[in-house]
Formats: C-alpha cells, sequence, structure tokens
C-alpha cells in the first residue's frame, strides 16, 4: 500500500493522540507526515516544514540520516532484539554504557538504561530512594523540582512536574515533591535587582524550602541544565554553583535531566558541562539515538552506584528492569550517533553555527509582535505580545498555551516551520546540522508566520 493513502479514511480518533483535544480530533484528521529528509519533514501532500523544534527536541541529527539506518538494520539483522538482565546483554549495549560512562560528566560512572526519558527520570527516583534504605536513610524521600519544569508522564515523574495542570486532572499524588522558582531572569527579577542577587534570591528560596521540608527528608533536586520547555530562559550567573553547594552542605544529590540538553544542543555534549555543573547522576534521552530508535540511560556516580550494589547484594538481586531497556538496535544507532558526533565534528559545527542562529533570532526583534528573544546553545526563545498587551509573561509551560503562541504555532504550520507554542513565546531548537542557509528559510518563514 502506498505510505500515502494508509490511514486516510480512518477517523481522526482512530489512535489516540497525545497533547491533543480528544474531541477535536472526532471531525479533524490530524497531520500526517510521511518522510522526513535533513531539517525538513514532509507531509502526505507532499508540503514541507521546516522541524525548528527537532519534533520533540529530539531528532538532532536530522531526518533519513544513512549512517543511522544502516547502523539499525545491521543490528537488526545480527540479532533483533535480546533483553539486558539476569546476567545477559549483548555487546553493543556495553559497549554504549562504557562509552557514556566515559564521556558524562559524573565521577566514575555507571549506566542503566530504559526507552523514554520519563522512564529514566523515573528509574532515577526509584533508585534514589533504594539507595538511601541501604544507606539507613529511609526517610530521605523528597525531590525538589522547579517550577514550570518538565520531567516525563509518567506517575512519578509528573508528580515533579513543575505545573500543577499536569497533576491536578489524573489525580497525581504529589505528597514527595518540593517546587522551587524556575529562574526566570531577567523577566522574574525585582525592579533594580542584579543578576547576582536575583540568583542569591532564588538560591534563598531553595534554603528556606528545604529547612522547612526537614533536610533530613530530601533526597535530591532535579533540574535542566538550561530548559527549553520551559521558555529557554538560560540560568543566572552563578546559579547552578551556588545550588550545589548548598545541595552539599545538606547531602541532598543533585541530578541533571540531560533528555532535552544532553547530545550537543548547549555546543557541548553536554549541558552539565556547559554550564559547569556536577551531577550525581544524569538522565537523558531523546539526542542519545537522534530519537531513531527509543533508548534512555541513567549515567550515576560510584558514589551513587555504590549503594546500589551492596542493597543487590544483600538482597541476592537487584529487583528492577524492563523488557526493552538497552535494546540492542536502538543501543547500535546510538554508538553511531556518537561516532557521527566525533567524524563529522557535529560539536564544532554547532559551536560555529551558534552566532549566526542568535543573529537570526534576534534579527526577529524588529517585529511589532516580538517583545524579545532568547537564545542558548543551538536554542531559543521568541517572546511575543500584541502591541499594546503589556510586556512579556514569565514563561510557564503550557501544553494547551492558547492565545497568541498558539496562533503563531498554527501560522508557523502554514509557512512550512513547525515550533513549539508555550504561554507567552514559542520555542526553537532546530536540528544540530542546521546550515546558515537553512537558518535564513527558518527565520524567513517564522517572519511569515508573525
Ligand atoms: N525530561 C525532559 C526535560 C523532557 O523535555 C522530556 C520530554 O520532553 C522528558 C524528560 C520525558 O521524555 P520522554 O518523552 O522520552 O519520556
Amino acid at each position: 500500500m502506498n505510505v500515502q493513502a494508509r490511514g486516510a479514511n480512518h477517523p481522526g480518533n482512530m489512535v489516540m493522540l497525545p497533547f491533543s483535544n480528544l474531541r477535536r480530533l472526532r471531525e479533524e484528521r490530524p497531520l500526517m507526515f510521511v518522510k522526513g529528509k535533513g531539517i525538513y519533514t514532509f507531509d502526505e501532500h507532499g508540503r514541507d516544514y521546516i522541524e525548528a523544534v527537532s519534533t520533540f527536541y529530539c531528532v538532532n541529527l536530522g531526518f533519513s540520516d544513512e549512517e543511522l539506518i544502516e547502523a539499525a538494520v545491521e543490528q537488526l539483522r545480527a540479532l533483533p532484539m535480546y533483553p539486558s538482565g539476569i546476567h545477559r546483554t549483548v555487546p553493543v549495549v556495553m559497549e554504549l554504557a562504557e562509552r557514556l560512562a566515559e564521556k558524562a560528566p559524573v565521577r566514575g560512572g555507571h549506566v542503566m538504561f530504559a526507552t523514554t526519558g520519563s522512564e529514566a527520570n523515573d528509574q532515577l527516583l526509584k533508585f534514589t530512594w533504594y539507595a538511601n534504605r541501604v544507606a539507613g536513610e529511609p526517610q530521605r524521600r523528597k525531590i525538589i523540582s522547579r517550577r514550570a519544569s518538565y520531567h516525563g508522564g509518567t506517575i512519578a515523574t509528573t508528580a515533579l512536574a513543575g505545573s500543577p495542570a499536569l497533576q491536578e486532572a489524573f489525580g497525581i499524588p504529589t505528597g514527595d515533591s518540593l517546587f522551587v522558582s524556575h529562574p526566570t531572569w531577567p523577566i522574574g527579577a525585582d525592579p533594580g535587582e542584579t543578576e547576582e542577587a536575583y540568583t542569591d534570591r532564588l538560591v534563598e528560596e531553595l534554603r528556606q524550602t528545604i529547612e522547612a521540608a526537614g533536610p533530613e527528608t530530601v533526597a535530591a533536586f532535579i533540574a535542566e541544565p538550561v530548559s527549553v520547555s520551559s521558555g529557554m530562559f538560560p540560568p543566572p550567573v552563578g546559579y547552578f554553583q551556588k545550588v550545589k553547594a548548598l545541595l552539599d552542605r545538606y547531602g541532598i544529590r543533585l541530578f541533571a535531566d540531560e533528555v532535552v540538553t544532553g547530545f550537543g544542543r548547549t555546543g557541548r555534549l553536554w549541558g552539565s558541562e556547559t554550564l559547569g555543573i556536577e551531577p550525581d547522576c544524569i538522565s537523558c534521552a531523546k539526542g542519545l539515538s537522534s530519537a531513531y530508535q527509543p533508548i534512555s540511560a541513567v549515567v550515576m556516580s560510584d558514589d551513587f552506584y555504590s549503594y546500589l550494589e551492596e542493597g543487590s547484594n544483600s538482597a541476592g538481586i537487584f529487583n528492577h528492569g524492563g523488557t526493552y531497556g538497552g535494546h540492542p538496535v536502538s543501543a547500535a544507532v546510538a554508538l553511531k550517533v556518537l561516532d557521527i558526533f566525533e567524524r563529522r565534528n557535529i560539536l564544532g559545527h554547532v559551536q560555529s553555527i551558534m552566532p549566526i542562529w542568535q543573529k537570526a533570532l534576534a534579527s526577529l526583534e524588529d517585529h511589532p509582535l516580538v517583545t524579545a528573544t532568547r537564545c542558548f546553545g543551538l536554542a531559543g526563545a521568541v517572546q511575543i505580545a500584541r502591541p499594546g498587551e503589556g510586556g512579556p509573561v514569565a514563561a510557564s509551560p503550557s501544553l494547551a498555551p492558547g492565545g497568541l503562541s498558539e496562533q503563531l504555532y498554527q501560522e508557523g504550520l502554514a509557512a512550512g516551520v513547525v515550533v513549539r507554542p508555550l504561554q507567552g513565546c514559542v520555542v526553537l531548537a532546530p536540528p544540530l546540522i542546521i546550515t546558515e542557509a537553512e537558518i535564513g528559510e527558518l527565520s524567513r518563514r517564522l517572519r511569515v508566520a508573525l
């Protein structure tokens, strides 16, 4: 059957689409994408779209990369599946773990694979509670997250979402979660407040939150080094260094959620490297395989891992895992991604294209709807408001943003560019392979949409 014709006669709500209005799907056929090449995707009518957010911040090496396809096919032919567990695994999984541990800015390095970013963060929580029990501190369960953050869609990770809209509708228990402000410098600063004073205020809020909860009950602080989906506010000066110093004082672990920032988005392999963060554990997914196959991982420090090892030895077994964690085909693709980063000097390309990207976004500021632009690495945000509607609002991720940003998203589709609407802004994170000419075309389409 012709791939274009597939699904043509099904009602839109045949498949329940996440983050969609399910009622609208009754009448409305969803956009159907059938092909991709480089930074472009093509819908069933042959229209092309620049994937300015790499779909879900994940197809970092662009679409239809032959080397990645070949890596998958080769592994499919050799051994399409073998689960990792019960003292068995496959060489590509072992090799990938070794490469990740070697590259991650975590002291030591032990890796556990899963399939999605949510699952990686979820197992990080589960492992933390396990480790703290082994350490004789079972009461250390609380996890601090930042408002406006997103760490996944499982029950435990939804409990960390800094957006009540994600929790309340499902009645998600959030008893073990603590929330602090997400930095939104300079929008969130008080009048006349310096950047340093703003940082200190956030760190003081964190200290008070820990003290109020009882420091002996707090296990970890989880944060993205820089969060695209929270409106792309680079952390203010000294933020992570001061946060880390405070956490160390209380014996609270720092987890870097690098599901989006991992694998080049910020100009280095890890956002933690770019921002000088030394986390105890890192979670990653998406860019790890350039999203060609589902795979995620947590990279844990020697210290953290030692408790898991000790607990498992006492119990005779570590009771956690899943069928697809570290799928061999996904691992083979991820290994190829790491090869490509080195051979094609992807980080060198990102660093050289970053100033062009920054300039292109800044050039939109002369548009009457654009109130500000923000940039970090190869990502950015365009803050929008109608003239006379007042200044920018502090961004918080809203999955149903409505208003002007939703309108800009729709106009973007019409102009052939896919952006991600949030409250008061749209965010961008194009494939890392984007060229100068393609950045020009992306900003031209964005201007048409505006
Ligand atoms: N963490 C962050 C920062 C994310 O942006 C996401 C998804 O967008 C996740 C975790 C969850 O990843 P996944 O959708 O693969 O479960």
